[in-house]
C-alpha cells in the first residue's frame, strides 16, 4: 500500500492545482512524434477537471540548461494537451515560467480550465531545488500533484521544493499506478521471479545486478553488457562492447548469485558483425569465442530459446534493457525473442522505461505486457532499491 497521499485524499473543487507531468516528448521539427507520456497523464488531468480544480500544468523538455531555448518550449503540448482533452489549453508562454502570461491565465481560470506552464528548466534555479523558483511556482496554486514519474529520480524545484510552499501534495494516478506495479514486482513478487538485464553497460546498472540479486530467482543478462560478463568467465570477446574495468565486478555477481542460488544465465551465442551497421556482414558464434575485427551486436538463436525457456514459468518477469542493437532489424531478432516470449507468459510482465519500452511498443508488443513504466532513469533507480525524491516530498497518509 502506497503510504503517500493520492489526487483521490485532496479536495480540489474550485483550488488552484499545479500538476507536475513528465511531457518530456520526442519533437522532430516541432512536431510531437510519440505522445504516449502526454495520454498517460491525461486520467490525473481529467479526474482534477471533473472534480471542478483549476488546473495548472508545468514540466520539463530537454535540458536548454537554464536558459529558454524556443526548441525546447512546450508550446506543441499544450496544442496536443488541447486536441487530447477536446478544451482549449491556455499557453503561458513565459519564458521565466512563471511571469505575466501565466500570472495573468491562472486568475481568469475557472473552474475545469487548464494552463499548461513553459519548460521549467528555462529556470536555471529549477535543477539546483533552489527556493525562489519552488516559491513562485507554489505562489501559483493551492494544491500540488506529482504525477512525472519519469522525473520523481530527480529533486528539482518543480519536484520537491515546491511541495515545501503549498497548503498540501499528493501524487497523481501515473504515479501512484508507476510506484505500484514496480514496488509490487520487486517487493513483493508472486514467485517464480525473473528479471532479464540489457543494454549496454554494465556500469549503468550496478546497482541494479546487486539490488535485484537480493529479490529474484532467476537472472538473465543480454546485450553489450553480456560481453564483461563473458570476459570475467574466461571467454574472448573481439572488438564487442567491454568495460574492463568492470570485470572484477561481474565474476563478484557470479559469484553473488551462486550464493544465493540465483539461477544467472548469460549468452550461449552471439551475432556478431563486421561494422556497427545494419548492412554488414553477420554469423552467429559461441559468446566467448568472438574473433578480434568482429563485435556482438545481438544475443544468438540457442540464447533467444534458452532465455524464453528460463522465463516460461516465471510469475512475475521485470525486463529493462534491449538484448541486441535493436535500432537496426538484423540486430533485433534477440529483442524481439524476448518480448515475444514474455507476452506469451501467464505472468505480471514489467517493462522499465527507456530503450526496453520503445523497443516492446515498437515491435508491436505493448498491448500484452501488464505495465510499461514511463520513466527510464526513474525505474531503473526503483529497481535499484533507492527512494525516489519526488515522492518522498510528498505528504504521507
Ligand atoms: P541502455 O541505454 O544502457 O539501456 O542501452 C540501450 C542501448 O544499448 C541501445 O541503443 C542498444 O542499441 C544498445 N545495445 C544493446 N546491445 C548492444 C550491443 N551488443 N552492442 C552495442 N550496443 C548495444
Amino acid at each position: 500500500m502506497l503510504q503517500k497521499k493520492t489526487v483521490d485524499d485532496l479536495q480540489v473543487t474550485g483550488k488552484r492545482v499545479l500538476v507536475r507531468c513528465d511531457f518530456n516528448v520526442p519533437l522532430q521539427n516541432g512536431v510531437i512524434t510519440d505522445d504516449n507520456r502526454i495520454t498517460a497523464a491525461l486520467p490525473t488531468i481529467e479526474k482534477l477537471r471533473k472534480d471542478g480544480a483549476k488546473i495548472i500544468l508545468c514540466s520539463h523538455m530537454g535540458k536548454p540548461k537554464g536558459e529558454p531555448n524556443p526548441e525546447l518550449s512546450l508550446a506543441p503540448v499544450a496544442k496536443r494537451l488541447s486536441e487530447l482533452l477536446n478544451i482549449e489549453v491556455v499557453f503561458a508562454k513565459d519564458d521565466n515560467v512563471v511571469g505575466e502570461h501565466a500570472k495573468k491565465a491562472v486568475a481568469e481560470m475557472q473552474n475545469g480550465d487548464v494552463v499548461l506552464l513553459e519548460n521549467t528548466r528555462f529556470r536555471k534555479e529549477e535543477t539546483k531545488n533552489e527556493d525562489t523558483f519552488s516559491k513562485e511556482l507554489a505562489s501559483l496554486a493551492d494544491l500540488y500533484v506529482n504525477d512525472a514519474f519519469g522525473s520523481s529520480h530527480r529533486a528539482h524545484c518543480s519536484t520537491v521544493g515546491v511541495t515545501r510552499f503549498v497548503e498540501q501534495s499528493a501524487v497523481g494516478y501515473l504515479m501512484e499506478k508507476e510506484i505500484t506495479f514496480l514496488g509490487n514486482a520487486v517487493n513483493h513478487p508472486v514467485r517464480p521471479f525473473a528479471a532479464i538485464l540489457g543494454g549496454s553497460k554494465v556500469s549503468d546498472k550496478i546497482n541494479v545486478i546487486n539490488h535485484l540479486l537480493e529479490k529474484v530467482d532467476t537472472l538473465i543478462i543480454g546485450g553489450g553488457m553480456a560481453y564483461t560478463f563473458a570476459v570475467a568467465q574466461g571467454g574472448h570477446v573481439g572488438d564487442s562492447l567491454l568495460e574492463a574495468d568492470k570485470v572484477a565486478y561481474a565474476k563478484e555477481m557470479i559469484a553473488k548469485a551462486k550464493e544465493k542460488g540465483v539461477a544467472f544465465l548469460l549468452p550461449v551465442d552471439t551475432v556478431i558483425a563486421k561494422e556497427f551497421k545494419n548492412d554488414t556482414e553477420y554469423k552467429t558464434v559461441p559468446t566467448g569465442e568472438i574473433p578480434d575485427g568482429w563485435m556482438g551486436l545481438d544475443i544468438g538463436e540457442k540464447t533467444r530459446a534458452l532465455f524464453a525457456d528460463a522465463i516460461q514459468d516465471a510469475k512475475t518477469v521485470v525486463w529493462n534493457g534491449p538484448m541486441g542493437v535493436f535500432e537496426f532489424e538484423n540486430f533485433a531478432k534477440g529483442t524481439k525473442a524476448v518480448a515475444e516470449a514474455m507476452a506469451a507468459l501467464d505472468a505480471t510482465t514489467i517493462i522499465g522505461g527507456g530503450d526496453s519500452a520503445a523497443a516492446v511498443n515498437q515491435l508491436g508488443y505493448g498491448d500484452q505486457m501488464t505495465h510499461i513504466s514511463t520513466g527510464g532513469g526513474a525505474s531503473l533507480e526503483f529497481l535499484e532499491g533507492k527512494e525516489l525524491p519526488g515522492v518522498m516530498a510528498v505528504d504521507d497518509k
